[in-house]
């Protein structure tokens, strides 16, 4: 009636005990009356007669089979936690009110990197183990769960018995026993260190993105100031050039004989003109890094746009630009610098001529128009047919440029003049082409008016 399976291992220990005399005890399966087999257990007594001598033997057999197969299903389930533990790297622990003792899941004390002779039965090895910068904020998130009996949820880094850091995320929750109490907590912490290590890295490598940018965008002013060097160097050079060219031929008609002295004056006045448009160019590039405005003088606005407009003139007629002014005779004089307000309309106007230098299918115009504000004000404003803005806000931003050789820098010192002169300037898109760049200064008196 013994299993097939099971017969050569009975048999080997039935003989080893009729062998030894040591009793038998054994597991097998027994065929019952209706053919199916159970698990039975067996254990022998010996039993001696009076002279001691071994003559037979008494065994049990016990039925054992739901139990075993109760035992079966209980292994397979443990081993299937453990396995899902593993992959998902989730440990679990159960900690004990009432004795304080903690029981971790194998995973946990793997991820904890603990070692025989470790008391991974006492919290305390586990909060040893929390790195020493978050030692404080878990112990304290724990204590308070426990005190108000709620959920708990915390990550940390964990430094390992070799040193090395890993990352958990811990969750736990408070159950209660039959009668209501809390008398446990159970949990599970997941390690996430290959996340975490992976989404440090991301960090780094944007981090070492952002600085090399960085890098760049001042690599590219650094150029911009070289360019900027090298165009003052370009524009003073000129005048100079011409000084020293006049200098000369002054120096040759007066060493005539007889000297000619109307040719020598002549060129010696054209040599005081070019001196004075050099002192000019560098006065005005003074003026166009001074944050604040350096003169307060009333400044009749339309004499500032008139000179800009006799400088541009050329440039415009050039390239076949219509320049319309329109200039009311009666605007109030506004309080400022006038270089520095002469440097705001030359911007304007030649951001303007710019813009509608590439236009083809309609006549190229740029108007400028002065009027008295509502509010005590001069408005100006320089309206083009041109290209036109995306972002009228943008423009205004230093370095922003959308033209191979610019700089970027124009429209924001205009700001700066405006802003140091109490001013307002602005963009806005046409209706139908290009775009309007207006500003408005308080008049001189304007407080009074
Ligand atoms: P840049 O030297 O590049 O011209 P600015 O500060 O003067 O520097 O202007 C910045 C940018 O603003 C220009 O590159 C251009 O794209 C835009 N912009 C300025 N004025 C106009 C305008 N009237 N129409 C269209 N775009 C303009």
């Amino acid at each position: 009636s013994v299993h097939p399976d099971d017969l050569p291992r009975v048999i080997a220990a039935f003989q080893s005990a009729v062998a030894t005399g040591e009793p038998p005890a054994w597991e097998h399966r027994l065929r019952r009356s209706d053919g199916v087999y159970r698990w039975f257990h067996l254990r022998g007594f010996r039993w001696h007669d009076s002279h001691n001598r071994l003559t037979r033997w008494y065994c049990v057999i016990t039925d054992i089979h739901d139990r075993k197969i109760a035992e079966d299903a209980l292994r397979r389930s443990e081993r299937f936690l453990l396995e899902v533990q593993g992959l998902s790297r989730t440990g679990g622990w159960r900690l004990d009110l009432a004795t304080g003792m903690v029981e971790s899941s194998p995973e946990l004390q793997r991820a904890y990197q603990a070692q025989p002779g470790d008391d991974i039965s006492n919290p305390a090895f586990f909060l040893s183990r929390i790195h020493p910068d978050d030692q404080a904020r878990v112990r304290t998130t724990l204590e308070r769960c426990i005190q108000e009996k709620i959920e708990y949820r915390v990550h940390c880094r964990i430094v390992r018995a070799d040193g090395s850091i890993g990352y958990q995320y811990a969750m736990g929750r408070p159950v209660p026993n039959e009668a209501g109490e809390v008398v446990e907590f159970i949990g599970a912490a997941m390690d996430m260190t290959d996340h975490w290590v992976a989404a440090t890295e991301l960090e780094r490598a944007s981090q070492t993105l952002r600085d090399m940018q960085t890098k760049l965008s001042r690599a590219a002013q650094v150029a911009t100031v070289g360019e900027l060097a090298a165009s003052i160097a370009h524009e003073v050079n000129q005048p100079l050039a011409s000084v020293v060219a006049n200098g000369h031929a002054c120096v040759r008609w007066l060493s005539h004989s007889p000297p000619n002295i109307a040719k020598a004056l002549e060129a010696a006045e054209r040599t005081v003109r070019d001196g004075k448009d050099a002192g000019e160019v560098v006065r005005r590039i003074r003026a166009l890094f001074k944050r604040t405005t350096a003169e307060r003088v009333p400044v009749d606005i339309g004499d500032v746009i008139r000179d800009v407009l006799r400088f541009i003139e050329a440039d415009a007629t050039r390239r076949r630009i219509e320049v319309l002014a329109t200039l009311e005779p009666q605007v109030p004089a506004v309080l400022g610098d006038r270089v520095q307000l002469q440097q705001l309309v030359l911007n304007l106007m030649l951001n303007a001529l710019d813009a509608v230098d590439p236009i083809v299918d309609r006549p190229k115009r740029v108007a400028v128009r002065t009027r008295r504000g509502d509010t005590a004000r001069v408005v100006v404003e320089i309206e083009d047919n041109g290209i036109g803005l995306d972002d009228p806000h943008a423009v205004f931003e230093p370095f922003y440029t959308t033209k191979t050789d610019g700089m970027g820098m124009g429209l924001a010192i205009c700001r700066s003049i405006v802003a140091a002169h109490d001013g307002t300037l602005a963009a806005i898109r046409n209706d139908d082409f290009g775009a309007t760049f207006w500003f408005a200064l308080p008049i001189e008196n304007g407080a009074s008016q």
